[in-house]
């Protein structure tokens, strides 16, 4: 008894009728298909591991299997969703009001950045002695676009930075071990207390897209000193600057001799923050996770790559590899869009009969299988070139100098009515960003469509090469791939 007089031994529920357990189902859950994890995205990838073996690759087998399953694991699943979920926030100033400059992730971006650097998906082509590594790191990336594309973009734009560094040697021997190694940091600070880094790429203004030319950003010596290697003091604006949370960036500015490549560290020897100032982060479409910026160089300070008015030239060596990655990307994308669309319809039953076995659908998903079977082979074929090319083959260079800005053209046109098709397989699941997989088909189209604009835009990988080369090697290696059969199961 309280003070009131109530028995409050008594369970006030006692008084009502106890409900089945069920009794708020209005229906059975029933005929929809399960989330796609758990499968080996290398081993299970019939064509993947042809080529592997085509390009006797199998040094990099246990690797590729490692990444493999880790992209298609619940775990990574719920990271990518989170990471696109949880946007990444700038941080201009602290709050005590000093200017800071730091971009805030969710833990779940720094956790997919560890483990793609892990796996050497930055590196691999630079760090491996054996041959094919380009194709190997390829297949690295290949995976990870398949697992988080956000994330590739950093990654991508590491690896290709290489040649662009290595065109001024000590800058290169600086730079080159920090950036290739496979231990990710995520603290924002000078890469004296750090264990490794990214590169951006930043190179677009308002005015200068594709036209590379009317940039308006200015540069001048530092010092008295100029010329390759020198210090140069810049002043100006980036449009899409992407990873703006790197370490090193490759960018353009006018001296008075020219347009000119540098390469500009995120922090200055001295320890303090270099003088770049992120205006805001861009709400771009398609996958989320990654952030891009619009900034202002305030007497930043960069180093000279290469000699002043050679700026389009250097960053060439970078952007060729950028298209090169986005082919690859493209193509893993397409693979990905094409086993969602595969499980989806495997697990789905309409008008008696699962999908798959609709005549109709089965048409839908061979078109699909073909075109990703033969975005793949395209971008290992590129890959394979640029792995002939380093090892001094002349005929691969032509064909890399020519089909690199090709394949990712076509990738980059295709992946985009490709992930439409599979987002269709998935009727309207497909709409909904609660995806099984990371987030939905809807976006991964978002995100296909921006692969197509970024970097490269389609026009200026259909411009002509300048010059053109005058004799050609005989015909007499072979050039292209027979076509292997498909295993179009995700297994
Ligand atoms: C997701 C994403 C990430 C990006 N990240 C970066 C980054 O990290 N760093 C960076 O520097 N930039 C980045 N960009 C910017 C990108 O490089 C530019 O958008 C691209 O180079 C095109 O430039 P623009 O936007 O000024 O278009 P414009 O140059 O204005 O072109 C608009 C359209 O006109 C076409 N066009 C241009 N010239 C011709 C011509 N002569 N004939 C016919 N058609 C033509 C183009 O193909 C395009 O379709 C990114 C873009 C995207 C979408």
């Amino acid at each position: 008894m309280n003070s009131l007089g109530a028995d409050t031994s008594a369970d006030p529920f006692d008084r009502f009728p106890t409900l089945p357990a069920d009794s708020y189902a209005t229906h059975e859950v029933m005929n929809q298909a399960t989330p796609l994890t758990g499968h080996n995205a290398f081993t299970g990838d019939k064509l993947l591991t042809e080529i592997a073996r085509r390009e006797k690759i199998c040094w990099a087998d246990g690797l590729l299997t490692d990444a493999g399953a880790t992209v298609a694991s619940a775990h990574v699943a719920k990271l990518a969703r989170d990471a696109n979920r949880n946007l990444p926030e700038l941080k201009s100033h602290d709050r005590f009001g000093n200017r800071i400059d730091q971009i805030e992730f969710h833990p779940a971006w720094h956790e997919l950045m560890s483990l793609a650097i892990g796996h050497g998906t930055h590196a691999l082509s630079w760090t491996a002695k054996q041959p094919g590594a380009h194709v190997a790191r390829g297949m690295l990336s290949y995976l990870w676009n398949q697992g988080e594309n956000g994330i590739c973009c950093p990654l991508g734009m590491t690896y290709s930075a290489i040649p662009a560094l290595r065109l001024q040697p000590e800058l290169a021997a600086i730079w080159e071990p920090f950036i290739l190694s496979s231990r990710y940091d995520a603290t924002s600070a000078p890469m004296q207390r750090k264990t490794g880094g990214t590169v951006g790429m930043t190179l677009t203004e308002k005015q200068a897209g594709s036209d590379l030319r009317a940039t308006q950003t200015t540069a001048r010596p530092a010092a008295a000193r100029r010329g390759p290697g020198e210090a140069y003091l810049i002043d100006g604006h980036k449009w899409f600057f992407s990873v703006p949370h790197s370490d090193l960036f490759v960018t353009l500015a006018h001296t008075d001799r020219g347009l000119s490549c540098f390469l500009l560290p995120g922090w200055l020897p001295d320890g303090s923050r270099n003088h770049l100032q992120i205006q805001r982060l861009k709400d771009k479409c398609g996958n989320k996770s990654n952030a891009s910026s619009e900034i202002e160089y305030r007497g930043a300070l960069g180093w000279l790559v290469g000699e002043e008015g050679q700026g389009i030239k250097a960053a060439l060596a970078m952007t060729h590899l950028t298209r090169l990655d986005f082919a690859i990307g493209s193509a893993g994308l397409m693979r990905r869009a094409l086993s969602e669309a595969i499980h989806h319809t495997t697990g789905r039953r309409a008008f008696q009969r699962s999908l798959i076995d609709q005549p109709l659908m089965q048409n839908v998903i061979a078109d699909m299988a073909l075109e990703a079977e033969a975005a793949t082979l395209l971008a290992f074929r590129l890959a394979r070139a640029v792995d002939d090319e380093q090892a001094g083959d002349a005929r691969a260079a032509l064909l890399v100098r020519i089909g690199t800005p090709v394949g990712k053209y076509f990738n980059c046109k295709r992946v985009v009515g490709l992930v439409h098709e599979a987002l269709e397989c998935h009727g309207g699941n497909g709409f909904v960003e609660e995806g099984p997989m990371r987030g939905s088909i809807a976006r991964r189209r978002s995100t296909a469509s921006g692969k197509a604009a970024a970097i490269s835009s389609p026009s200026t990988c259909c411009a002509p090469p300048p010059g053109r080369p005058r004799a050609y090697p005989p015909s007499s290696t072979r050039c292209g791939w027979p076509r292997v059969a498909t295993n179009a199961s995700t297994g």
